[in-house]
């Protein structure tokens, strides 16, 4: 018996196509990378390395799994946001799935906000991505800060020529290495109307990177601007509008965010399920213990609500409603709930849970870090006490 199957086989908002596409990620997952990840994990692998990952890749292009939310007719698979929700969990239900959803296996989209961009920013840059298979990086935070960008960012672009001059520094760019493109928030005013985004195509002239190490195992980078030249074709929507495209960009990605951390938390937990029928001590399995039993059926609990935040916030954006607050409950609750979860798994199996035998270790420090990313609890808690509390809540009178 699987975890789903207790209580969401057929939830009342999954259509026969969501049902599908759920059921076609699911085995995607199971036939093609659960039974190579053993190895890799033992081995000490980070990812799933090129030459394996190649092939997977070329039969989910075959399957229609190639970048979820890119739209179809620039050759992805065009999901909507609880479609895409949905594919974001099932996704997640191995080793490596976070951050690149099942390690890269699906392709990697190029960040949607690229669809606020001229149609020939558009054309230029969604297909080629696309159809190569290749990543780009976000780079907002800077030494100054993450949580606050509209405050923090320091890094400024100059008008020289026509062209935009940038020169500063960003911290924590994921995949700074390893892509071919990128887009930098600059400073080209003051305020949240200050910033600007650009896109840039690596390798860039003026531009060096430094590896810093972190607790997941990815490309996380330090990146040094001195002097880049954009040219002002390269403008990311419009100048001064930065900080509202991020936005558009953080909600949905909180969204997958907390579908991803629903997906390693139902893996966990059924890790953990399997494991207490199996294992006795003292005379007894550990699912006849009422404190083991306490700890599966809290985590099966706070799997389900999860969930519907998560197709809660999906349904929203689909409607064309503003999702933040409840983008932002889902993110706090999810990624939190899926760290206790997978917590309590690794507790359940003892030392054999902290080993990389199994999974579980390397989904807590995924989990560590989306704590933090894309906005730490504490923000999304300042975000929604002021939706509750209003002025109230700065403390002015
Ligand atoms: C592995 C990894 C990958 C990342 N990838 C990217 C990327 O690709 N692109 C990118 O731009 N950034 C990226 N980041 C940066 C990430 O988004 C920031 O770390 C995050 O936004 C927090 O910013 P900060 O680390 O500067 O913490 P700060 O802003 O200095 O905050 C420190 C801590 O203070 C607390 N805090 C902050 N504000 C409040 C408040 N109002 N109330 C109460 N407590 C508060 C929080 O606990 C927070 O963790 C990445 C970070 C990591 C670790």
């Amino acid at each position: 018996m699987t975890v789903d199957s207790v209580m969401a086989n057929e939830l009342p908002v999954l259509t026969e196509d969501l049902v599908m596409l759920r059921d076609t990620v699911r085995k995607f997952v199971a036939n093609e990378i659960v039974p190579i990840e053993g190895e890799l994990r033992r081995n000490g692998a980070t990812g799933i390395p090129a030459e394996i990952l190649g092939p997977i890749q070329e039969r989910a292009r075959r399957s229609g799994l190639w970048c979820f939310e890119t739209p179809e007719k620039f050759g992805g698979a065009g999901m909507k946001p609880l479609a895409l929700a949905i594919a974001y969990e099932e996704a997640a239900k191995h080793t490596y799935s976070s951050p690149d959803v099942g390690c890269g296996a699906f392709g990697y989209d190029p960040p949607n906000i690229l669809q606020a961009g001229t149609l020939e920013q558009q054309d230029k840059y969604i297909p080629p991505a696309v159809d190569s298979g290749s990543q780009w990086f976000m780079a907002v935070t800077e030494p100054s800060g993450g949580s606050d960008p509209a405050r923090s960012i320091q890094t400024r672009a100059r008008r020289v020529n026509g062209d935009w001059v940038i020169d500063g520094r960003k911290m924590f760019t994921s995949r700074a290495d390893v892509a071919t493109h990128g887009i930098i928030f600059a400073r080209t005013g003051e305020g949240r109307d200050g910033i600007t985004a650009f896109i840039v195509t690596m390798p860039v002239k003026g531009m060096s990177i430094r590896k810093v190490d972190v607790i997941r195992d990815h490309h996380t980078t330090e990146v040094t601007l001195e002097g880049v030249v954009v040219p002002d074709e390269d403008v990311l929507g419009e100048v001064g509008g930065g900080f509202n495209l991020s936005q558009r960009w953080f909600n949905i990605g909180r969204i997958k965010i907390a579908a991803q951390s629903i997906g390693m938390a139902t893996a966990a937990l059924e890790i953990a399920i399997e494991y207490a029928k199996e294992r006795s001590t003292f005379g007894k399995p550990l699912a006849a213990r009422q404190t083991v039993q306490k700890k599966i059926v809290d985590s099966f609990i706070a799997i389900q609500a999860g969930r519907w935040l998560v197709y809660e916030a999906a349904l929203r954006t689909e409607r064309g409603e503003n999702p933040k607050n409840v983008a932002s409950a889902a993110k706090v609750f999810c990624t939190e709930e899926a760290f206790r979860i997978v917590d309590r798994a690794i507790q359940i199996l003892g030392g054999m849970g902290l080993t990389r035998e199994m999974p579980l270790e390397h989904w807590l420090r995924a989990l560590r870090v989306l704590r933090v990313v894309e906005g730490p609890t504490e923000v999304h808690e300042m975000v929604l006490a002021r939706a509750l509390l209003g002025s109230a809540a700065t403390g002015k009178a």
